[in-house]
């Protein structure tokens, strides 16, 4: 008798102990390591979107079937980012913001680096969590001139990876195929979506292709922007589909890349060209014997580069546009080609409405499909005469913006009121668990 009550006394502690244990070791997760797996942390509003959004609707284009979140229910009709046509709003429930994970365990070990997205405490208001994405580290002196973060009195320049992360969405190809154009009788032809190319006869020389100024060869393949298709063509500007609901002044943006999956099965060269708001950056790839002609800094002198020899007949990602004042050309996720920009002009800028073009030299066959147009964030300074902005951050203060710059409440205005944010405010490196629909 004495020996079974023991046995039961042993077994209660060994249940107790095994339920214990793991929830001990959830609530220190919660605490310690990841926060947001117990206790749900939502996006509350939209500083962050389109990378995460706060209570939102959801749009749908009856016209070019694209599906995007937005804040605000005033307006009847609202402006389909993707085509520009003007459709009715739906009747529909608000849908909850993003829920994220914020993970302190990258805190710990290692520094927050620039472009993180961070969970914070906000400075100015005890209780109340932010995300924003890290631009200025300790000791450095942030400025923000036309639409570029500097740091020292540098520009910033993003590599690939840190590109397509702060990416905002243009034009989506597969929907709004119409706003990538070709000459007729030039080899062109748009199939399902996909861009087709097949000539019979020599198309183009290498020479020819990097003295023409204007992008007038017949057979390039060419995006033209529309904001308001009544407005007609016109620069791409830093218009947010989420901001239906916010008047303001737009700004052209320079900072634009295409991304596309091109598969040719032989040899030939491609011609990529973008427009940097002052001039044509244009590029000749040879993929398969891995050599690029670009014009060099200055006028009149090409540049020719070696590198990696990429084979495009089962198909490669590519990405490629001018960004932070850099010639950029990706291949499956990887940089293959950088360049830096000369920034000779502090005048206005003079964008086009066709930024963007795809060109086949000496291809027989070319395919391009998955088109879409991407831009960076224009960062806006708070309102000043001369539009400059400067911070200099002490030794352990960081300076964080959101991603949504017109709406976002950020260091900009904390930095003004003196509420810093230091290492104490970070709570953790801030990722998606859950959202209702992907927006990149
Ligand atoms: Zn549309």
């Amino acid at each position: 008798m004495v020996r079974i009550t023991k046995t039961l006394g042993w077994a209660k502690r060994w249940v107790w102990l095994l339920t214990l244990v793991p929830v001990a070791a959830l609530i220190g997760c919660e605490c310690w390591l990841v926060q947001g797996l117990l206790v749900p942390r939502r996006v509350a509003g939209g500083s962050m979107a389109p990378t995460f959004v706060g209570d939102h609707f959801q749009g749908e284009c009856h016209v070019c079937g694209h599906r995007w979140a937005y804040e605000g229910q005033q307006f009847e009709r609202i402006i389909c980012p993707d085509c520009a046509s003007r459709v009715d709003r739906l009747e529909s429930e608000p849908i909850r913001g993003d829920r994220l994970l914020f993970s302190r365990w990258r805190l710990f070990f290692q520094s927050p680096r620039r472009w993180e997205i961070v969970g914070l405490r906000r400075p100015d208001r005890v209780g109340e969590l932010a995300v924003k994405r890290i631009v200025g580290l300790p000791g450095e002196s942030v400025s923000i001139r036309r639409g570029d973060i500097h740091v020292d009195g540098r520009l910033v320049h993003k590599d690939l990876a840190e590109a397509l992360d702060v990416a905002i969405p243009v034009s989506h190809g597969d929907r709004s195929v119409d706003r990538w154009r070709f000459e007729e009788k030039t080899g062109w032809r748009c199939q399902d979506h996909r861009f087709c190319w097949t000539s019979m006869v020599e198309n183009s020389s290498l020479e020819s292709v990097m003295t023409d100024i204007h992008g007038e060869q017949p057979a390039w393949l060419a995006y033209y922007h529309q904001e308001n298709l009544a407005a007609g063509n016109q620069p791409v500007t830093d218009n947010y589909g989420y901001n239906q609901d916010v008047s303001r002044r737009l700004h052209q943006v320079r900072d634009l890349f295409a991304t596309f999956r091109f598969s040719a099965p032989a040899t030939g060269w491609i011609g990529l060209q973008c427009h940097d708001g002052d001039r044509w950056q244009r590029l000749l790839w040879n993929p398969v014997d891995g050599t690029i002609r670009s014009h060099g800094p200055g006028s009149g002198k090409y540049l020719d580069a070696e590198v990696e020899p990429v084979d495009p007949r089962a198909g490669v990602d590519v990405v490629f546009g001018t960004w932070d004042r850099q010639l950029l050309l990706g291949v499956n996720g990887r940089a293959l080609y950088r360049q830096e920009l000369d920034d000779p002009k502090d005048g206005p800028w003079t964008p086009v409405s066709n930024p963007l073009g795809i060109l086949p030299v000496r291809y027989k066959e070319m395919e391009i499909q998955r088109l879409r147009v991407w831009r960076d964030i224009y960062y806006l300074p708070l309102a000043r005469a001369d539009g400059r902005y400067e911070v200099k951050l002490a030794d352990d203060e960081y300076f964080v913006l959101g991603d949504n710059a017109p709406i976002s409440v950020d260091s900009r205005q904390w930095s003004q009121g003196g509420h810093r944010v230091t290492v104490h405010n970070l709570i953790g490196r801030a990722r998606r668990l859950s959202s209702d629909h992907s927006r990149k």
